[in-house]
Order: structure tokens, then sequence, then C-alpha cells
């Protein structure tokens, strides 16, 4: 073992539901060489290996009998700067709401519907994070990977990373390329996104009718401290199930039996439906079994009010979704990654 790698370590710190299993071994890198070595060492030791950054993102129903490998890498810095465009390059261990804060320091806008987002700017493309009508797609350049099947360095531009609905190719081959750092083109000239939500409402409220990229990130995380639990306080991450995409005639029929359907049509015909209303509908808002929850104000997310484990939690979704399916005919898809 090598002597940089801690046994049996808690990931209970290491994850925003707060579940307390175990890691066999833990170790952190702060460089690409720290990486290289950690995969070189787990490989002669024939120890799998679960790449984390924030662990916001994952539902832990087991102990790990893996090398968990935290992404610590930390560097943030301008590489292009045309006047208006800004190439930003950052590296994957750097956490992303303050990677946020300091694009919008530079006066840089494009970020700002993604802040108060947990998590690192490693993980972020592996869901193609969004947030009020902005994904990181729109203003991704490029990233680069280490492929852990062959070990060389690959660049992925904007189109090969395949990014869908919080979706991409690293998603689809979860394990397969561990992400070092990624590009973004921001920009000296807001084009503000502000018809999604309450946004423009909460600005308006403010008295504020030309917002600062500045502005439009201290809205949304006044409306996200209001509406969602902060995991230092609630173990939760984030929204659990996505919201299903569904062939617009399934719609049409909720929307007979249920005229109050939240639903948005989508360029191909489809129809996304908001799960956060099909589940308080179903009934399930506030639900409490033992420490596994359903958010009181939020029925999107699930909570850990101390001491749920994940098998429990893993539990309580598939009762929600075996009830969305039978009431509804939707499948519920879960968001975070299960291990
Ligand atoms: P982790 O949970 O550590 O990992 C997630 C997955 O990515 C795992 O499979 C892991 O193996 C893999 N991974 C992590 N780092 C790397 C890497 N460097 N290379 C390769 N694989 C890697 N998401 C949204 O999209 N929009 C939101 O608005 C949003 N709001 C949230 C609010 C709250 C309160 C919470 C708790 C979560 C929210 N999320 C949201 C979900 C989550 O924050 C994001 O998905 C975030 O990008 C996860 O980052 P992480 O570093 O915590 O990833
Ligand atoms: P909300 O504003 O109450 O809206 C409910 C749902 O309706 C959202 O899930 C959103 O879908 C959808 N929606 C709202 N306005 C829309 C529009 N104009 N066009 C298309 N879809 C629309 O949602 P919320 O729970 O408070 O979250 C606000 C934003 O933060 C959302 O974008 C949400 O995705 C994001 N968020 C994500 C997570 C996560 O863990 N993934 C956690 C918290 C918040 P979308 O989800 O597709 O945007």
């Amino acid at each position: 073992m090598s002597g940089q790698w801690q046994e049996q370590v808690s990931l209970k710190p290491y994850n925003t539901f707060g579940i307390d299993v175990k890691a066999r071994y833990f170790t952190q890198a702060h460089n690409d060489a720290d990486v290289r070595d950690a995969l070189a060492e787990a490989a002669r030791q024939q120890v799998p290996v679960l790449v984390i950054g924030g662990g916001s993102n994952l539902l832990l129903t087991t102990d790990v009998q893996a090398l968990v490998l935290r992404m610590a890498s930390s560097g943030l810095r301008i590489l292009a700067d045309d006047g208006e465009r800004v190439i930003v390059e950052a590296e994957a261990g750097e956490p992303w709401h303050p990677f946020v804060q300091w694009s919008l320091a530079q006066g840089l806008a494009g970020l700002e519907n993604l802040s108060l987002i947990p998590g690192t700017v490693g993980a972020a493309p592996m869901q193609n994070i969004g947030a009020y009508g902005v994904e990181i797609k729109d203003v991704f350049v490029s990233l680069t990977a280490l492929d852990r099947q062959t070990g060389e360095l690959c660049e992925f531009d904007l189109e090969q990373c395949q990014f869908g609905y919080r979706d991409s190719l690293f998603k689809r081959h979860l394990g397969r390329w561990l992400i070092l750092r990624v590009r973004f083109a921001l920009s000296r000239v807001l084009q503000a996104h502000l018809d999604y939500g309450p946004v423009r409402q909460r600005l308006s409220e403010q008295g504020i009718t030309a917002p600062t990229a500045q502005d439009v990130s201290n809205a949304i995380c006044s409306i996200r401290r209001e509406k969602l639990p902060d995991p230092a306080e609630l173990g939760n991450a984030g929204s659990f199930f996505k919201n299903p995409v569904v062939p617009a005639a399934l719609a049409e029929r909720i929307r007979q039996q249920h005229p109050g359907l939240v639903a948005y049509p989508q360029a191909d015909g489809q129809v996304k439906l908001a799960a956060g209303w099909l589940i308080e509908q179903a009934g399930w808002k506030g639900y409490r079994e033992g420490d596994a929850g359903v958010h009181r104000l939020q029925a999107l997310v699930l909570v850990n009010y101390g001491q749920a484990s994940g098998k429990q939690l893993h539990q309580l979704a598939q009762k929600i979704q075996a009830d969305i399916l039978e009431r509804f005919g939707v499948e519920l898809e879960m968001e975070p990654n299960l291990y």
C-alpha cells in the first residue's frame, strides 16, 4: 500500500448526504502527478478506484471496497482575452461556486446562472450541470482528461463531450475518463438569461432593471438559499430525480386528469415534466421514514435527517419511483450516481 493512502476512512465528510460508509483506502490528488501515482499504485495492488470531487452527486449505499481518490487540484487562469471573449481554465479540484465568484470578480459573465451549485469543476461536465436555463455546455470550450484504459491524456471539445440534459459521454461511461481541467468561454458582455423561474421577478423586487452578471448571481443565490436545504445543515444531493422527458401524448393524458401539470415542451416535440410536481401531487413532500425523507419545501430533494443509510435513502427513492410509475405512467430516473 502507498504511504499516502489512508485505510478504512469514513466518507461522511466527503459526501453531502453525510452517509457514514467507509472507504477501504482514501487519498487526495493535488496535481496530475498525484493522479498518475495513485492510479499506477492502485493498478499494481489491483485495487479499483473511485474518483470523487465534492461528493454532492453521490449516493453511497455500502462501504467502498476501492481506493477513493478525491480531486483536490487547484488553479484558475485566463488563457486568452480579446477584450470581449475570454477563455478561462480551471483545475478539476477547484470548488465550483468559488470558481463562479472568481469569474464574476474578473468582470466575466456566463456562469452567473450556475451560482451556488456545490461540487467541483472536474465533476461539472459529468452531468452537464444546469440551472435556471443555462447548462455548462453553453460556455464550454474543451477539457483535458486522462483515459484510464490507455493512460493517455485526451482533449475533448464541445461536440465530443456529447452533452445532453444532465448527461454526457463521461456519465454514460462512468469511470473511463478522469477529468483533469476544463476550459470555458466567458464574456465581458452579459447576455442575461432571466426568464426562468423567479429570477426576473427577484431582480425587479430589488429595483434592478439593468442587472450585471453579479446581480443575477446574487438573485439566484438568494432564491436557492430560500428553497434548497444547505447540505452543511441537512444532508442531501440536490435533485434526486431527473425531470422526465416524455412523449407529448403521455403529457396530454396526464394533463387531462391533472390540469395543474407543470410541463415544458421541448424542441424535439417531447415534453419535460417537473418531477418535483409529480412527487408532490403523489403526497410525498415532507414524508419521512426514520432519518430518510423528502424535503418539506422541495419534493425533488431527498434528505438525510442524520443517521439514514444510503440503502434506506435508495429504498425510499425506489418507493417513490414505483408510485409515480403507477399513478402517472412516468419513469423517474435517479440523478445522483449510486455506489
Ligand atoms: P461528485 O459527487 O464527487 O461525483 C459525481 C460523479 O462524478 C461521480 O460519478 C464521480 O465518480 C465523478 N467524478 C467526480 N469528479 C470527477 C473527475 N474529476 N473526473 C471524472 N469523474 C469525476 N446539479 C446541477 O446540475 N444543477 C444544480 O443546480 C445542482 N444543485 C445542487 C444543489 C445541492 C444542494 C446539491 C447537494 C447538489 C446539486 N447539484 C446540482 C448536483 C451536484 O452538485 C453536481 O452534479 C456537481 O457537479 C457534482 O460535483 P461533485 O464534485 O460533488 O461530484
Ligand atoms: P423550479 O424553478 O421550481 O422549477 C421546477 C422545474 O421546472 C425545474 O426542475 C425546471 O427544470 C423546470 N422549469 C422551470 N422553468 C422552466 C422553463 N422556463 N423552461 C423549462 N423548464 C423549466 O426549480 P428548482 O427546483 O427551484 O430549481 C431551480 C433550478 O436549479 C432548476 O434549473 C434546477 O434544475 C436547478 N437545480 C438543480 C439541482 C440538481 O441537483 N440537479 C438542484 C437544485 C436546483 P430544470 O431542472 O430542467 O431546469
